[in-house]
């Protein structure tokens, strides 16, 4: 069982007011609240041990390199790996998905086929695109169905010995459906395509296995799990991060540099140009250790406790629609009130201290399956209560009667 007052505590700024009100943060599926712990591991670095890492022979620069090769190894750990060097930091889930799309030009012709799904993010859709453009492929869309759930029978049709790449999330942003990636895997697998997994929104809830998965590639972002922005990880399998050519060139990702030619450092440097994002990469550390601390099956079942709560409680709203009913989902509901902007919504439950995101929610294609201009989604985190549920009811049935 979560101490939930006592975890409440760890993050400062759920005590404060916004708009005169306590703050119900539900917009954890944008990106998540810091714990102190991180917020002091960043000050910290600053404080202590800040210089370039990888090129120093001086103490401060081995400090922070050591710190910074530990984190790596944690993250490793953390996703269960095989090597600590398919572990690439990046900018970002975003960031990581144009990087494999990128090193994927290289192997891509006209007449090979990309799988996307219904249930993409813009970020896991656009590079894409782009690659179809650059090289001639066409992209394919695994539908999905009422409930906002792929249909696998349409996957199992869509696959060939044309597809190159399967790319799909773990869980779904707008309606927090989560997907069956290890049939979706196996299955790419039998007719010979690469599977990149977007795990931006499952990695607040639970912890990947990448060998169980088999997945080929797995990008995640560090802000949405406690951690700083600006940092996420690439995971690919040793075998693919060799054969995909690098994303960046300059420092930092050779091996040796001449004007005739340049040759290209191991992994995970090859993929790591230019001087990273160092406090952020060692403090992710800090966010994944604070996570563990709190246990992911109990955030999975406390999480799950407020999903089904949250569902009954607005189910109970007249002229309310829940959009994503799948059998396995998050802890995320996204919602519309008849007759009503779900902007116009959030705008008023703002003003009583309620944070819920509204609009597409960078899934465009979501909303013209469902012929709907948004949703409002309310995303829960291991730190939310039902109080804050209670609050969050009471607030939209007042936007309601003041919208009506
Ligand atoms: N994919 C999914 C499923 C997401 O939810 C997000 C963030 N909303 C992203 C990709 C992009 O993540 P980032 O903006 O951190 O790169």
């Amino acid at each position: 069982m979560l101490d939930i007052q006592k975890i409440r505590a760890d993050f400062p700024i759920l005590s404060q007011k916004v708009n005169g009100k306590p703050l119900v943060y539900f917009d954890n599926g944008a990106t998540s609240q810091k714990p102190q712990v991180v917020i002091d591991a960043i000050a910290k670095y600053y404080q202590e041990i800040n210089a370039n890492i990888h090129r120093g022979v001086h103490t401060l620069s081995q400090l922070a390199t050591d710190a910074y090769e530990a984190s790596r190894m944690k993250i490793q750990k953390h996703i269960n790996a095989k090597y600590a060097h398919e572990v690439i930091f990046t900018s970002g889930t975003t960031h990581g998905i144009n990087a494999v799309a990128n090193g994927f030009a290289s192997l891509i012709k006209e007449g090979d086929e990309i799988l996307v799904s219904a249930l993409e993010h813009h970020s896991n859709i656009v590079p894409w695109q782009m690659l179809c453009e650059r090289t001639g492929a066409t992209l394919k869309v695994i539908p999905m169905n009422e409930a906002g759930e792929l249909i696998m029978a349409e996957y199992d049709k869509l696959l060939s010995s044309k597809t190159k790449i399967v790319t799909v999330n773990h869980i779904s942003n707008a309606l927090g459906t989560i997907n069956p990636i290890k049939y979706m895997i196996d299955k790419a697998h039998e007719a010979g395509a690469a599977v990149l997994i977007d795990g931006a929104q499952a990695t607040p809830h639970l912890k990947p296995d990448v060998q169980q998965l088999d997945c080929d590639f797995y990008v995640f972002s560090g802000h949405k799990i406690c951690g700083p922005t600006g940092v996420g990880i690439l995971y690919g399998k040793e075998d693919w991060l060799r054969k995909l050519p690098p994303y960046q060139g300059g420092g930092e990702m050779i091996a040796t540099v001449t004007f005739e030619k340049t040759t290209y450092a191991d992994l995970p440097h090859k993929f790591e140009a230019g001087t990273p994002n160092i406090a952020d990469g060692i403090v992710l550390g800090t966010a994944i250790d604070y996570l563990n601390s709190v246990g992911f099956d109990a955030i999975a079942k406390y999480e799950h406790e407020l999903l089904q709560y949250a569902t009954e409680q607005l189910s109970a709203i007249e002229g309310l629609k829940i959009f994503g009913t799948a059998k396995e989902k998050t802890s995320v509901i996204s919602f519309n009130i008849e007759g009503i902007h779900p902007y116009d919504i959030g705008t008023i439950i703002d003003k009583l201290g309620i944070a819920v995101r509204t609009g597409h929610h960078c899934a465009q294609p979501i909303m013209d399956f469902y012929q709907i201009p948004g949703t409002i989604r309310a995303s829960f985190a291991f730190y939310n209560t039902k109080e804050e549920i209670d609050a969050m009811v009471a607030a939209v049935k007042k936007a309601q009667m003041m919208l009506s």
